[in-house]
């Protein structure tokens, strides 16, 4: 079956920034497994898989607009250091990915500067404003449960646990 709508798709990942190099790679681990048609992947990953089928491989190279967005040039904020969390280190240091509660959930932060009680953080994804190259192998295509589509996403194996 090829990949519609309500199709949970089990896949491995290489990704690559505009220079080829290599910044994520889901080869490690397990495959990562989503939920079709609902948001769950970057839009322009979710375009490129449709129509795919499982033991297909193909290369999609992905403007900000379809990925992560442009960067804002203003979502630099000062926030005490408390607030930051997520570093098994003691010290934060710029350049650090930090998460911090926000009334729209945990937000992923990039640490840009850290003085002695407060730290200023660039809540722009790190991949903001970057041209994205996925290089996916489709491994298993399969039709969701209906829990699954209630729940919006993928179960199993590189999907959520419960
Ligand atoms: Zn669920």
């Amino acid at each position: 079956m090829s990949i519609s709508r309500d199709s949970v798709v089990q896949f491995h990942y290489d990704l690559k920034d505009e220079k080829g190099e290599l910044i994520e790679s889901s080869k490690e681990g397990e495959p990562s497994a989503y939920l079709h048609g609902h948001g769950n992947v970057i839009p322009g990953l979710e375009k490129a898989m449709q129509g795919k089928e499982a033991g297909e491989s193909f290369v999609a190279t992905i403007e900000p607009a379809d990925a992560y967005g442009p960067i804002e040039e203003n979502a630099i904020q000062r926030l005490p250091i408390k607030h930051l969390q997520g570093s098994k280190q003691k010290k934060w240091k710029a350049g650090m990915i930090a998460w911090v509660k926000t009334e729209q959930g945990d937000r992923q932060v990039t640490v840009v500067k850290v003085g002695k009680f407060s730290a200023d953080v660039d809540s722009n994804h790190p991949f903001a404003g970057r041209t994205l190259t996925f290089e996916v192998d489709v491994l298993e295509v399969r039709d969701a449960t209906f829990e699954e589509k209630n729940h919006g996403h993928a179960h199993g194996v590189g999907g959520h646990h419960h």
